[in-house]
């Protein structure tokens, strides 16, 4: 298939060929003739898979009508309004509308909070179609009239999943009070909870369902990878495989904003070029921060699952979660950052024994075990920068655990029955047709296996 068979506009045909893009992804594939015939969408699908433009792209063409290059703010009122958990992707997905609307005299702006709203509240009173939104500093702009949602014909909500997660449902359920009832409205999520389909429940109309990816499941093409290490070890592991792989792009995931700055920073001093991003600098440090990430300035961006959130980098190699996160759908959005666009990417944690608990969670929510991988010819306690003792009694971690005596054995890989540990985890038919938010005991992988005890976990009274 190509961009000529989904009867796009010769001005959004000509932007797509501008950016290079020969042929359209699946769920542009899918979403572009849905939301062309003004069907609302509920897209399950993860960022990297080209949903901006699956959605942007009929988005323009359906306001092309609209197009007037008119000086009269009355000419250029508010029909498309793009909801987004984050500033980082509001203006991603701002740039994208810019892009693939350049041919289209139709204008759009961004707003979003943590920046001065004078330049946006003068952006809005002259004028858009396209609004792209952060909840909470739309609401603020509302408050101050300087933006009218009365003629909204299309809402976009995009990552849906993390809106909630962030806490935004009572900041939708404001917005939505505010659009016209008669409208379409396209939702777009990475995971499927009871809560998003709640919402999708009350906010769609006979909604196609458009599906790219397994349910909760990351990219096929990432490798995942699991090192098992000492919390104090960590550091020096970190520094070894990004030296040792001669890593040249790779994203950090802690989960404290504290511990982004203070692993940069030693990351730095190990001579790596780390910078960091998190909820707590200024937009223009974080702007800064992505900038010289994606233009190879530094090595590594060191950064928390929220501010990371919608990081658009094209062909990033490598994810690493120096921590696991709470949540095994964090997971599922970490890893999302690589393995996009059809390229291949590495996923790799590093789990200290503490950790176990988080991994197991998230071998349930892939349903297959992580392969362990071993440092080969290196000892991370060689490796690992003696650092003074002042600074450690300075710095100790808010969830500092006394030091297990030993490391932990690690799991066997082949049991005394001939099972292969190692290998990706099969369900059975029943269990692949299950929600994901099923219980993971009633998962029965090979015969009567719970996914747990695969990953030696066995509790006592499940040893039969
Ligand atoms: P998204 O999932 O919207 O964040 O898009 C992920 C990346 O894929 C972005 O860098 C887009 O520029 C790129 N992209 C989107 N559509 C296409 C396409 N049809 N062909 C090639 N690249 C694309």
């Amino acid at each position: 298939m190509s961009f000529a068979d989904l009867n796009l506009i010769p001005e959004i045909q000509r932007a797509v060929a501008d950016e290079g893009y020969t042929e359209p992804t699946p769920i542009q594939a899918k979403a572009i003739p849905a939301v062309l015939e003004r069907r609302d969408i509920m897209g399950c699908a993860q960022t990297g898979t080209g949903k901006t433009a699956g959605f942007t792209l009929p988005l323009l063409q359906l306001l092309s009508p609209y197009a007037n290059s008119s000086p009269s703010p009355a000419r250029h009122t508010v029909r498309a309004l793009i909801l987004t958990p984050t500033r980082e992707l509001a203006a991603q997905v701002s740039d994208s509308v810019k892009t693939y609307g350049k041919h289209l005299k139709l204008r759009s702006t961004v707003v979003y909070g943590g920046v001065d709203m004078l330049p946006q509240t003068k952006a809005l009173r002259e004028g858009v179609e396209i609004l792209v939104a952060t909840p909470g500093r739309l609401l603020d702009h509302v408050q101050q009239k300087s933006v009218s949602l009365g003629q909204v014909e299309i809402l976009v909500l995009d990552e849906a999943d993390r809106m909630l997660d962030m806490g935004f449902l009572p900041d939708i359920r404001r917005i939505l009070a505010l659009l016209p009832a008669q409208r379409q409205s396209l939702l777009f999520s990475a995971t499927f909870s009871e809560d998003i389909k709640k919402l999708a429940n009350q906010m769609l109309r006979s909604p196609t369902l458009i599906e790219v990816a397994r349910r909760n499941a990351p990219a096929d093409l990432v490798d995942h990878q699991v090192y098992e290490v000492e919390t104090t070890r960590k550091r020096a592991l970190l520094a070894h495989l990004i030296r040792s792989r001669d890593m040249k792009q790779v994203l950090v995931f802690v989960r404290m904003k504290r511990d982004c700055n203070k692993l940069a920073r030693e990351l730095v001093r190990d001579g790596i070029n780390a910078t960091a991003i998190h909820s707590d600098r200024t937009q223009g440090e974080r702007e800064q921060a992505l900038a010289d990430f994606k233009e190879g300035r530094s090595t590594v961006l060191v950064a928390t699952d929220i501010a990371a959130r919608g990081i658009d980098i094209a062909e990033l190699p490598f994810v690493i979660n120096y921590e696991l996160p709470y949540t095994p759908e964090d997971y599922v959005h970490r890893i999302g950052r690589t393995g996009r666009a059809g390229l291949t990417g590495e996923a790799i944690s590093l789990v200290s024994a503490e950790e176990n608990r988080l991994l197991v969670e998230i071998e349930k929510l892939l349903k297959r075990a992580i392969p362990r991988k071993d440092v080969e010819g290196n000892d991370p306690e060689q490796t690992r920068e003696r650092r003074p003792r002042r600074e450690v009694a300075e710095e100790p971690a808010a969830d500092a655990k006394p030091r297990p005596a030993r490391r932990p054995p690690a799991p066997p890989r082949v049991a005394s029955d001939g099972f292969d540990f190692s290998k990706p985890y099969e369900p059975t038919p029943s269990a692949a047709a299950a929600p994901a938010t099923e219980k993971p005991a009633s998962i029965k992988p090979r015969g009567s296996r719970p996914t747990a005890a695969l990953l030696g976990g066995f509790a006592a009274k499940d040893r039969k």
